[in-house]
């Protein structure tokens, strides 16, 4: 049986007891969490969220650049005015390179990605970059308070990067 029949039947058992159906679309506690898409993390888990609470956004390595659309929104037309950035230990983008991919693209599909995947060799660092670049994105709030974190897949402990 594939995952797609067994979301559906995982699905039932959700709305079975579910009981958010009333919570407004604007998140709750006014936050954007921008995250790394890695299968280990649950946000709403190790961050205490329930439905409605926080805009969760996630890519590939939580990366900013890749989260400005979708935080433009969050913050203009549904409110949300604090940023949290998590990026995290044992992270896929510290495994390759710009070249790399681009390659592995161009050698597989034949084609030239006019992305940039936004790997990084540094962790804490690219959580600084990252904020700075929320921090200063003419898009963004000036004053929207953004901070970043590392979260250990090991411990699930998240620690602030300062
Ligand atoms: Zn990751």
């Amino acid at each position: 049986m594939s995952n797609f029949d067994d979301f559906l039947q995982a699905n039932e058992r959700y709305a079975a007891t579910f009981t958010k159906g009333e919570v407004p679309m604007p998140p709750g506690r006014k936050i954007a969490v921008v995250a790394c898409m890695d299968a280990r993390l649950d946000p709403a888990k190790f961050l205490g969220l329930e439905e409605g609470d926080a805009h969760v956004i996630r890519n590939a390595g939580g990366r900013a650049a890749d989260a400005i659309r979708s935080l433009v929104i969050s913050q203009q037309l549904l409110g949300t005015r604090e940023i949290a950035v998590i990026h995290h230990t044992d992270c896929g983008m510290l495994t390759f390179t710009e070249e790399q991919l681009h390659q592995k693209l161009h050698d597989d599909l034949h084609v030239h990605a006019e992305i940039e995947f936004l790997p990084f060799t540094d962790l804490e660092q690219s959580v600084r970059d990252d904020v700075d670049a929320l921090r200063t994105s003419p898009l963004l709030l000036p004053d929207v308070p953004v901070r970043g974190y590392v979260y250990d897949v090991h411990t699930g402990q998240l620690h602030e990067v300062n």
